[in-house]
């Protein structure tokens, strides 16, 4: 067929599909509701344009754009009724209110990195308010801050600040798709954690809207919702349109390595993981050592892969100098070092190649969504070399599932547990990340990788934190509880892992904001009844 005549019938089609979804539109007394009551505060033609119900040919486009889980892109997957696309922050308000006026709840999604995809997934009728355009930064060097709101990526935050100053840097996550405003209000951790903390410890200011549709900002809100919003998850509380954060120093030059280790090869590497765990939280602040564990195949058999890798402020003589002095077992040389700027140490942590343009930060779509399942420990005694003995032989035996080991200690050591509602600090070691991915889609992989992280994780309680068992928000694991009824002994299971203590405030604040449980999802904080 000619191509011209091609485009013609494409573009046919479009129309009568675009008309069919209009007229379908026109007839969904949903669709109907909401444009209606949202073109009471927003012209109409605005209105329209920011909704996407399911017959429109771009629902299903605008829907996966952020969905990071490919667990929850089936077609099982509940679907929201309508998707909300704000284009400023007017439009938030009236998403809030008018949901409410018409009977459906409201998942908030800024970058869609939730792990149990609960910014997008609801089990009864629904509607998303989807954040990607509300993604402006401005950064204000003179005063070391900057405003980001929340759809934007810490990719774009990074790049921006980055294209200000040269000796600044946030402290926030790996990944740069992930979305400012699930982040920072769940904590938020990178490599400049030991230094500086988490991401949300350099929160000054917030701009948020209420149940009632209201905009506060700090002052507006009071301290008390300035402190939940802070590491307690916003979706329990309001909309978090953008936050005002604290900048930090970071050197011209810092330096990164990587140092491998496998157990069939080198009877050392137990010893390397033993020793690890007392030093990489006791070591120099400047210092952040991430220990990766991987099961791994050594001629035909199965084994485990010991990785360390690091980022240090400063240059590579310096890091050798510290390393062997504190861990000498390592064994870590010039020659394993990288000297390079900040900005292109968070493209080597993201395993981009150095060299690789910082524009690439702005991509959106740099990671291809696996299917994936991710859990959490904390750990405040060394494990027993016999112990690790005992953890190869499980993980060598399950496969699939490795350890991302978090060093905890400088910073995090120094702030109360009641700063803010994360509250792991002083006395853990590291923090533990279960992760396994997969591309085999179905239910039967799915029980398959998703059990392995399950026996692991459950084969590791003898070696980790008690009473409450600890799990971090930010890494969200809908099987250390979730609520149907929102009652106050519901919430304490899982929030008390999240926020030990701080589970008590998190209620008050929000039985004062939101008593009427608006705001909500399979594990938020329920009000006092
Ligand atoms: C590939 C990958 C890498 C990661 N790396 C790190 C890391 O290095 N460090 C780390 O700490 N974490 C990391 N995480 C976890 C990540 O921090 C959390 O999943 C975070 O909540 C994601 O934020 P988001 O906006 O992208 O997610 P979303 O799925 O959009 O939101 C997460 C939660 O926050 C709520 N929410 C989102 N936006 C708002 C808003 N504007 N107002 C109110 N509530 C809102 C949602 O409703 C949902 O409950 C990673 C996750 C993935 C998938």
């Amino acid at each position: 067929m000619h191509s011209s005549m091609r485009l013609s019938l494409s573009l046919a089609l479009f129309l009568v599909l675009f008309n069919f979804s209009l007229s379908y539109a026109a007839s969904d007394p949903t669709y109907q509701s909401l444009l209606q009551c949202l073109s009471q505060s927003i012209p109409s033609q605005n209105a329209s344009a920011i909704l996407f119900s399911s017959n429109n040919p771009s629902y299903a486009s605008v829907l996966q754009a952020y969905i990071r889980n490919a667990r929850f892109n089936t077609s099982e997957t509940p679907k929201p009724a309508i998707i909300i696309t704000p284009t400023e922050e007017s439009h938030v308000s009236a998403a809030v209110t008018c949901s409410q006026k018409v009977g459906f709840q409201l998942k908030v999604r800024s970058g869609g990195h939730d792990y149990e995809g609960l910014s997008y997934v609801f089990g009864k009728p629904f509607f998303i308010l989807d954040m990607f355009n509300l993604r402006s930064i401005s950064i204000d060097i003179s005063n070391e801050s900057a405003w980001v709101q929340s759809g934007a990526t810490l990719g774009e935050l990074y790049y921006n600040i980055w294209e200000s100053s040269n000796v600044h840097g946030f402290p926030a996550g790996v990944c740069p798709t992930v979305g400012v405003g699930g982040h920072l209000s769940g904590a938020g951790y990178g490599t400049l954690m030991r230094k500086y903390g988490v991401s949300s410890d350099h929160i000054m200011d917030a701009r948020i809207v209420d149940v009632n549709g209201k905009i506060l900002d700090r002052n507006g809100m009071g301290e008390d919702l300035f402190w939940a919003i802070r590491g307690g998850g916003a979706a329990s509380f309001g909309v978090v349109l953008a936050y005002k954060v604290k900048l930090v120093r970071v050197p011209e030059t810092v330096t990164v390595f990587r140092v491998d280790r496998l157990l069939a090869d080198d009877a050392n590497a137990t010893d390397v993981a033993y020793n690890w765990q007392s030093v990489a939280a006791t070591t120099d602040n400047n210092l952040f050592m991430r220990m990766l564990l991987q099961p791994a195949t050594r001629n035909r058999r199965r084994t485990v892969r010991v990785s360390i890798r690091g980022l240090y402020l400063g240059d590579a003589n310096g890091v050798a100098t510290l390393l062997n002095n504190d861990f000498p077992e390592l064994g870590l040389t010039r020659e394993n070092c990288t000297e390079m700027r900040w900005i292109d140490s968070v493209l080597w942590w993201t395993n981009i190649d150095v060299g690789t343009p910082a524009a690439v930060l702005l991509d959106r779509n740099i990671n291809d969504a696996d299917f994936l399942k991710r859990k959490s420990d904390y750990v405040q005694t060394p494990i027993p070399r016999d112990g690790l003995e005992s953890l190869w032989q499980k993980m060598t035996q399950l496969g699939n599932v490795g350890l991302a080991c978090n060093a905890y200690g400088g910073r995090m050591d120094e702030l109360s547990a009641t700063e803010t509602p994360f509250s792991h600090r002083a006395g853990n070691l590291y923090k533990i990340q279960y992760s396994v991915n997969w591309d085999e889609a179905g239910n039967e992989a799915d029980m398959n990788y998703t059990s392995q992280a399950r026996e692991l994780h459950e084969f590791m309680t003898q070696f980790v934190s008690k009473n409450p068992r600890r799990a971090y928000f930010n890494y969200r694991d809908i099987d250390i509880g979730t609520t149907e009824n929102w009652s106050y002994e519901q919430g304490k299971v899982y929030g008390e892992s999240y926020f030990t203590g701080n589970y008590e405030r998190l209620v008050d604040v929000k039985t004062a904001v939101d008593p009427k449980n608006f705001f909500r999802n399979e594990q938020s904080i329920p009000p006092r009844t």
